[in-house]
């Protein structure tokens, strides 16, 4: 058998190298020089910076990460440093500090220290979190096929998951501060998201030590050991369809490449206008059309002086106020950003080398420049760019008072940015936005119309490093119709033991 996929970010890897470890021949294309969509790094002036992974989960012995890795037979190669906490969490109007320790335990510990009056509420909340999660079957490597039963909680608006539980307003906007990393909507973001993204940073909050490019080369390294290739400056731009099943794929210089499968790792909205002829119907378009994407990025890059700065070993997130703690996706342009992410790079002598800030940002926003290229989207641009700099600076001085003179070089992309490395129209950072409002509707299916085109990545399912590989493995089992894949994980666990 032979696959062609179509994107080479973590989905398309994830699938590849599955695909490979069961004998299948795979052939991955994609448009930028280097690999890994999400997973890819770069590298400015000496300091390596990551594009779309500064925390990941899963790796710890017996996580659902470290199973995958082991038996693709590349977790070895994996430099993965756990974080010393979870999160720390600043309120810049009242100076309050959370520092959210890693460990379940522990997280009901000390916000239960803090919150004696919530005590039996947090233990309630944490496990409802760990309860809900396991409603994801995959998530534990259990089988999925019939039908999978969920509870009315797992579809609630996460916002209102929180509040079932809790009724201290700091303490719900303590425990919502993970929202940024799903792009949280207050009334509509889901609770199954917020709690498979707390418990996974929850139980193991780690990073990539060097940048987790290394991911995405590792599973090349797989699918290159089993006989297929990854081709990069390699962009699609014809699916050609005939009786409702691909015949071939055709690339911007024209090469075709055939297989028995196709699986599209990209936006659906950039693949669909690539299909010719009547391969989907107009319901089927509009639907996708119709559903509206996360909240976008803007990122500030400051690589620092060294000695400067202490490397704190844990993400930080920075709030103007507990009241706007779900307002990061949507929020009044005046006032933007409320938060930010900050994650910081190891450099000598437990200093750090550089910062990566992090804000959600409306791809509105940069709407007058989207038909510019990169390096030439003129001065009322790079004005812009400067000023919401600043603004993001500016929070984050707040915190680490004296950061800015720390600096070296400052420099910041734009959702046009991760438009043209991504490949995706509105550039939202987590794909297609799931609502809870509108379950059946923000849902695409695996399968398409056409029989042997299939879809995967994040805008199925969820996003990041706790969603796209599990959809990797449901793409596969839908090929072949069998728990291949979750049978090889779990003898790769019981040999380890
Ligand atoms: C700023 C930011 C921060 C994030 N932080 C985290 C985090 O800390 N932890 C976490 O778990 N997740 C994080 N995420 C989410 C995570 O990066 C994504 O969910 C994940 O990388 C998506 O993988 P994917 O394979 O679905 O899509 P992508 O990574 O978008 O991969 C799609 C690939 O297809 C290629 N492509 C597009 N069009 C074509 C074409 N026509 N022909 C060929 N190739 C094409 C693209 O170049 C790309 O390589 C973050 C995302 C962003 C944007």
């Amino acid at each position: 058998m032979e696959v062609v996929i179509i994107g080479a970010g973590m989905g398309g890897l994830f699938c590849g190298a599955l695909l490979a470890k069961r004998g299948v021949r795979v052939t991955v294309l994609e448009k930028n020089a280097s690999i890994g969509g999400g997973l890819q790094t770069f590298t400015r002036n000496g300091e390596t910076y990551e594009t779309g992974m500064h925390v990941a989960g899963g790796f710890n012995e017996g996580g659902i990460l470290n199973s995958i890795c082991r038996y693709l037979g590349i977790m070895d190669r994996l430099r993965i440093r756990e974080s010393d906490l979870m999160l720390s969490v600043t309120y810049t109007d009242s100076g309050r500090t959370y520092d959210l320790p890693a460990g379940r335990e522990a997280f009901i510990r000390y916000l239960s220290g803090l919150f004696p009056h919530e005590a039996e509420n947090i233990k309630r909340y944490v496990d409802a979190v760990f309860r809900l999660s396991h409603e994801e079957k995959l998530f534990y490597l259990e089988s999925i096929s019939g039908i999978q039963d969920h509870t009315d909680e797992f579809f609630m608006p996460a916002d209102e998951f929180i509040a079932r539980y809790i009724s201290d307003p700091e303490l719900r906007a303590v425990l919502a501060s993970v929202n940024p990393l799903y792009s949280g909507i207050p009334g509509h973001s889901p609770a199954y998201i917020h709690v498979m993204i707390s418990a996974l940073f929850m139980e193991n909050p780690c990073w990539f030590e060097g940048g987790s490019g290394q991911l995405a080369d590792a599973l090349r390294s797989v699918i290159e050991q089993g006989g297929g290739k990854v081709l990069t400056r390699c962009e699609v731009t014809q699916v050609r369809v005939s009786d409702l099943n691909v015949e071939c794929v055709v690339d911007k210089e024209g090469n075709e490449y055939r297989a028995d499968w196709y699986i599209s790792d990209i936006h659906p909205l950039t693949l669909i206008p690539m299909i010719e002829g009547k391969a989907f119907t107009t319901g089927y378009k509009s639907r996708l059309e119709s559903i509206p994407d996360t909240a976008s990025a803007f990122k500030v890059y400051v690589r620092l002086k060294p000695g400067t700065v202490r490397f704190p070993g844990h993400p930080v997130s920075i709030v103007d106020s507990r009241e706007n703690a779900w307002k990061m996706a949507e929020y009044d342009l005046k006032d933007w950003p409320h938060g930010v992410n900050c994650f910081f790079g190891e450099g000598r002598g437990g200093y750090a080398s550089h910062l990566t800030a992090y804000c959600l940002m409306d791809f509105a926003e940069v709407k007058e420049w989207e038909n510019t290229r990169s390096g030439h989207r003129g001065e009322s641009y790079e004005v812009w760019k400067r000023e919401r700099t600043d603004r993001v600076m500016d929070l984050v001085e707040k915190r680490f008072p004296g950061i800015k003179d720390c600096a070296q070089e400052v420099f910041a992309s734009s959702p046009l940015t991760f438009r043209d490395w991504f490949g995706a129209k509105n550039a939202g950072a987590y794909g297609f936005f799931k609502d809870a409002a509108n379950i059946a509707g923000s849902q695409i299916p695996i399968r398409t119309k056409v029989r042997n085109l299939l879809l995967t990545g994040q805008n199925v399912n969820m996003h990041g490093i706790g969603g796209v590989p599990m959809t990797a493995i449901e793409t596969i089992q839908t090929i072949f119709a069998d728990d291949f894949v979750l049978n090889g994980i779990k003898q790769a666990i019981s040999d380890k033991k």
